[in-house]
């Protein structure tokens, strides 16, 4: 029997998280299911974020749940409604709506009462130790701890403490309070945790009510028993925290949400940690959270990523049970799956060196059409300008061509996109010996459309001199220069791997039409990558090359 159910899972190629959902349903243990994406709002999110969204909305929705955003806001000192906008947008922008939203600031009255709960039961003390004797006191993983001489205070006095701690009577880091659990346990975190410090600070929503604030542990499973999350997704690891979680509920006997822990996604060539990103940030080593070289949803979105090459990559990634590092080059594949079907074709030369075609006559424009894009080839035409003066990219000439250069070169021909044969004539250059100008002439019979379509070996991209647009274009490398950040040196600065040609802006020359693009997505610039307009700054931002690293 298990043999078969395993094979029935393996065909459907669940993830283990769906394998466990999927047997709650059959059997009968939820009705359905509940999940909540928890961010603490402390900075902006990131790829690994978005890995945790598409996984909690995306199990929801296969599954005919709901999902609760809920902000873990139990820190009033690093927390701000910055960040809770932020955050708002980005999922929003991944595409997933929640079904409340909530905080975990609107649950502090119940988590309050709770905690005299346990201090009735015997399950909680207040523990008047510095920090350093309650660090100390914890023992270690080989010796077990010590108790606090506050350990045994009767429930009367403990709850007479502990209103007084909220009723703002004792200064910050005067008092704890502890769960009395066992402080000998094998497990550290079971060796007496803390449940509420006292924090004179303003609460971004709850304001001055509060001067004692929940801990992690206390808060987070109680959270989700109120909401009645029947599956509480986190990363790998809180797995230690998990026997925790369970105490809390059964200790209050509340509706026991389950936690379920899968492997953190990590990229390389980035950093992915809220502390670092915003460190990049206020040391100006970026332009902001949105930089186009931050890993940040609203960075990559700046960079020119879709939401639909993000949970694309989601999806690819898959939930690991083991710490990995993906390849950043997987996310960019998965970006020119969707682009290439999706974007808008225009040329742009960036690195420009004047063509100059001697027999085409002073003075004339003609107009070549072609699609906007090539898998709607009867779809919308954009008009491009050809004259006598041309602009092409440097590289796409050589003097001392190998043979297998299929571009222009002395002596060869080459088509211009969408436009006519050129052959090569002669060369104009500089003092220094610099090619300032190539001239050519081109073939009227070549003329797409007409007549027989001689083909040569080269096609290259190319605007019209006097009829193109000026353009920004901001080209961007990876942030770090090092692919493993992760196993860095311990003792070296990871911001001594920042790769300081991560930016490089160059003046670009576009066809007219570029200018009245609406499709409000990333746009190719045949042969050169694709590019999105930063509402920002204006500048064309790099979001990508044209050709795969990943090997898929
Ligand atoms: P960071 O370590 O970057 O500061 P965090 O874990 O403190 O992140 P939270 O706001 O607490 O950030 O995270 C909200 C949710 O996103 C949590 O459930 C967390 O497990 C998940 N998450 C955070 N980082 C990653 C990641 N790299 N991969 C997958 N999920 C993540
Ligand atoms: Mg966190």
């Amino acid at each position: 029997m298990a043999e078969i159910e395993n094979s029935a899972v393996a065909e459907k190629n669940l993830n283990f998280l769906e394998e466990i959902i999927e047997k709650d349903l059959s059997s009968g243990k939820h009705q359905s299911i509940m999940t909540r994406f928890p961010p603490e709002p402390n900075g902006y999110l990131h790829i690994g974020h978005a890995k945790s969204i598409c996984l909690n909305f995306g199990l929801a929705k296969k599954y005919g749940g709901k999902t609760n955003l809920r902000f873990d806001d139990t820190n009033p000192v690093k927390e701000d409604t910055e960040y809770v906008d932020s955050i708002k947008e980005d999922i929003k922008w991944l595409g997933f709506e929640w079904a409340n939203e909530f905080y975990a600031s609107d649950y502090f009255d119940q988590l309050y009462e709770w905690a005299e709960e346990l201090i009735k039961k015997g399950y909680a003390y207040v523990d008047d130790q510095t920090q350093e004797e309650i660090r100390l006191g914890r023992g270690s993983v080989s010796q077990p701890g010590t108790e606090s001489p506050y350990r045994n205070r009767s429930v009367e006095e403990n709850l007479e403490i502990f209103r007084n701690m909220k009723a703002g009577v004792y200064p910050d880091g005067s008092k704890v309070l502890r769960a009395k659990i066992d402080m000998a346990h094998p497990n550290m975190l079971f060796r007496d945790p803390l449940m509420y410090r006292i924090i004179h600070a303003d609460h971004h929503r709850t304001g001055s009510k509060w001067c004692i604030y929940p801990m992690y542990d206390y808060a987070h499973g109680q959270c989700d028993s109120i909401e009645h999350i029947t599956h509480s997704v986190c990363t790998l690891e809180f797995d230690v925290h998990r026997p925790l979680y369970e105490w809390f509920i059964e200790k209050l006997g509340i509706f026991p949400s389950h936690q379920y822990e899968f492997a953190r996604l990590n990229l390389t060539y980035t950093v992915m940690s809220k502390r670092k990103l915003l460190e990049l940030v206020r040391n100006n080593f970026v332009e902001g959270w949105d930089d186009p070289r931050m890993p940040t949803i609203c960075g990559i979105r700046h960079r020119g990523y879709t939401p639909e090459a993000v949970r694309m990559f989601a999806e690819k990634v898959g939930v690991a049970k083991r710490d990995n590092i993906i390849d950043l080059s997987l996310l960019e594949w998965c970006l020119r799956q969707d682009l290439n079907v999706r974007s808008n074709r225009y040329m742009a030369v960036l690195n420009p060196v004047k063509l100059v075609v001697d027999n085409y006559p002073e003075g004339q424009v003609e107009y070549f059409k072609a699609p906007l894009n090539p898998a709607d080839a009867d779809g919308t035409k954009r008009k491009i300008p050809f004259a006598k003066e041309i602009l092409i990219e440097r590289e796409d000439f050589m003097e001392d061509a190998p043979k297998k250069y299929f571009r222009l070169k002395p002596d060869g021909e080459v088509r211009l996109k969408y436009s006519y044969i050129v052959k090569f004539a002669s060369l104009v250059k500089d003092e220094q010996g610099n090619i300032t100008e190539i001239q050519c002439t081109y073939d009227p019979s070549s003329k797409p459309g007409n007549g027989e379509w001689r083909s040569v070996k080269g096609t290259i991209h190319w605007v019209a001199k006097d009829y193109c647009e000026k353009i920004e274009a901001r080209i961007y490398d990876h942030l770090f220069t090092e692919e493993q950040m992760g196993s860095i040196p311990e003792g070296v600065d990871y911001k001594e791997y920042l790769n300081p040609d991560s930016l490089v802006i160059k003046e670009g020359f576009a066809e007219p039409d570029l200018v009245s693009d609406n499709s409000g997505i990333t746009v190719q610039f045949e042969r050169t990558g694709y590019f999105f307009k930063d509402p920002k700054t204006g500048a064309y931002n790099k979001a990508t090359g044209l050709k795969d690293s990943f090997k898929i």
